[in-house]
């Protein structure tokens, strides 16, 4: 899991943690490609049968969620990763398509002005 300039890491927090229970991932608000906005809830984790909504720690894109819900997370670990540089406002079009306003959230097929549908996927955008 290497940082990158775009990449802020989702760390598990230490709020997550009550007396000496273990925490683990709980539920994905978001899946893999979506967009999320800072503040906004990405992860549930769990700890001795509560749930913790965890806030994204930047606007982008979710990349790389673990999905090892068995795993025992230590305050401080990373479950995944939000990409600020596809984050749609900063949207820098690839040269050969330069109308291009964005990239579909399920299969990353390219977006033109007034698609409502991925022409890929189909899927609503
Ligand atoms: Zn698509």
């Amino acid at each position: 899991m290497a940082a990158s300039g775009t990449r802020v890491p989702i760390v598990v927090p230490d709020f997550a943690r009550t007396a000496d229970k273990p925490i683990a991932l709980s539920l994905w608000a978001k899946k893999a490609g979506q967009r999320v906005e800072e503040g906004a809830r990405v992860v549930d984790l769990t700890c001795d049968k509560t749930d913790f909504e965890i806030p994204s720690p930047a606007t982008g894109v979710l990349v790389d969620p673990s999905t090892d819900y068995n795993k025992e997370l230590a305050v401080g670990d990373v479950v995944g990763w939000i990409d600020t540089a596809i984050a749609p406002w900063i949207w820098d079009p690839p040269a050969e398509h330069p109308s291009a306003v964005g990239r579909c959230t399920h299969c990353t097929a390219l977006l033109f002005p007034g698609d409502f549908r991925c022409r890929n996927c189909a899927a609503l955008v």
